[in-house]
């Protein structure tokens, strides 16, 4: 590449980007055209999506089955490259259903915009002057939205702190304004933005100070939603190991994880393995997703387990997950997305507030299939197997010869794609 600098690049059609971007690359026409081999989501569609669009990424969509939630049951689509991740899910569904379903609930779906306000004479006497004109900053934010106030949502409260109140920088004090606002079905990010942005002027004004920031906040702590399941410990007998043992092995496994942050990062990972795919299967924003919960994670001084397992005075397994869960059911891309309106129809959520929920008991779920995983055969068996396929395709095997090169590979236990290569060689001779 000579220059990545190439002068409207983003003015141009999406042929135009792909002929300059073979050009500078000397790629071929056949590098270039998997870009055009996804009719799901069309070029057009994508080109208005995101900026400089020269194709598409698809990724798998497999389906989670088994889960039982409220006593309602759901099919998760979910979008993922991991294998393993949607066999697991549906496996821990299924022993879940067996003991009754998932629990689940949510908070109020209440987001929060901020407002920075720096520069100010008198910190505390500009925080009890927006707090004293409260009401009309409230009613003006929902002035800037009224389509959301129809809906039954908006601004609802909001609230005053004053930041560095013993300065380590230079740059001193700071005064935070947090609007918080009922967004109904949608995720938010527009309705919020566009309130804080409008309140500014006034606060500006009210305060004597300047605005720099106003913008909503991804850990949305008033937008949570919760699952929980208790199992019984015969519905956890695997192989060898008894239901006992690997209850016992799943509430240690938390342990770690909740006392050490190298622990918790790695079962936390595993638990957005089930969470990213239906946030992204669906069109939602899997980075506020992802920020809000490993701040969530935190918020108690430390890096900790998402989830908290338990044992009952029974002997049940009980399991735990709350998380904030700022999603939507429409707006975003979830209006545009073919695959994702999609998804909306086989999940049959009525609200943002169900989805929540169906995505934090999918978390729940992957969290225990990678922890009885863990305690039992280790993570390899299973996950390798069904890597054993991506392997064989990254040697080249195409076709029914896939299954039967990721087979020879589990069976001489040498997962490799150089012997995927020397077996797919054999296989074409
Ligand atoms: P949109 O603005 O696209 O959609 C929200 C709008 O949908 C509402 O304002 C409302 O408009 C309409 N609507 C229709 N039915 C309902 C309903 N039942 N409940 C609520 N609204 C409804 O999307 P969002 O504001 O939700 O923004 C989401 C996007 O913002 C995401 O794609 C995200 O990536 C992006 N984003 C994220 C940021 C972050 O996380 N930090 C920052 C900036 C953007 P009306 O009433 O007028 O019909």
């Amino acid at each position: 590449m000579k220059s990545s600098r190439i002068p409207g690049f983003y003015k141009k059609t999406v042929e135009e980007r792909k002929e300059l971007l073979r050009e500078a690359l000397e790629l071929s026409e056949e590098d270039l055209g998997v870009l055009s081999s996804n009719e799901a989501l069309p070029i057009e569609t994508a080109d208005k999506m995101i900026e400089n669009v020269v194709g598409t990424f698809p990724l798998p969509l497999g389906l989670g089955l088994n889960f039982l939630i409220n006593g309602k049951d759901y099919v998760i689509p979910m979008a993922i490259e991991e294998p393993s991740v949607v066999a697991s899910a549906s496996h821990i569904a299924k022993i879940v259903r067996d003991a009754g379903g998932f629990k689940t609930e949510a908070s109020e779906r209440i987001m929060i915009g901020q407002i920075q306000v720096v520069g100010c004479s008198n910190y505390e006497q500009a925080k009890q002057i927006l707090l004293k004109q409260k009401e009309a900053l409230i009613d003006a934010a929902n002035a800037a939205y009224p389509s959301i106030v129809a809906r039954g949502g908006g601004a609802r409260d909001l609230d005053v702190r004053i930041l560095n109140d013993s300065p380590k920088s230079s740059y001193g004090k700071m005064l935070v304004l947090h609007l918080y606002i009922d967004t109904c079905d949608a995720m938010g990010a527009n309705i919020i933005n566009t309130m804080v942005e409008s309140l500014a002027p006034t606060v500006e004004e009210l305060t004597d100070g300047k605005v720099y920031l106003r913008i909503l906040s991804n850990f949305a702590d008033r937008c949570v939603a919760k699952a929980t399941c208790v199992i019984p410990p015969e519905l956890l007998v695997t192989g060898d190991f008894s239901g006992e043992e690997v209850r016992d092995g799943v509430v240690y496994a938390f342990e770690f994880a909740d006392s050490d942050p190298y622990r918790a990062v790695t079962h936390n990972k595993g638990i957005m393995n089930g969470i990213d795919p239906v946030v992204i299967a669906t069109g939602n924003d899997w980075r506020a997703v992802e920020a809000g919960a490993h701040a969530y994670a935190s918020r108690f001084g430390s890096y900790r387990s998402m989830t908290k397992w338990s044992v009952d005075k029974e002997g049940n397994l009980v399991g735990e997950l709350e998380l904030p869960m700022s999603i939507g059911t429409v707006g975003g891309a979830i209006r545009v997305h073919p695959i994702s309106q999609l998804a909306h129809k086989i999940l049959q959520v009525d609200s943002a507030s169900e989805l929540a929920q169906v995505i934090v008991a999918v978390g729940l779920a992957q969290n225990l299939g990678a922890l009885k995983a863990l305690v039992t055969d280790g993570i390899q068996k299973g996950h390798m197997a069904l890597h054993s396929r991506s392997v064989a395709i990254a040697a080249g095997a195409t076709g029914e010869m896939i299954d039967i090169i990721a087979e020879q590979l589990v069976k001489e236990k040498e997962i490799r794609v150089g012997k995927a290569k020397e077996l797919v060689e054999q296989y074409t001779k």
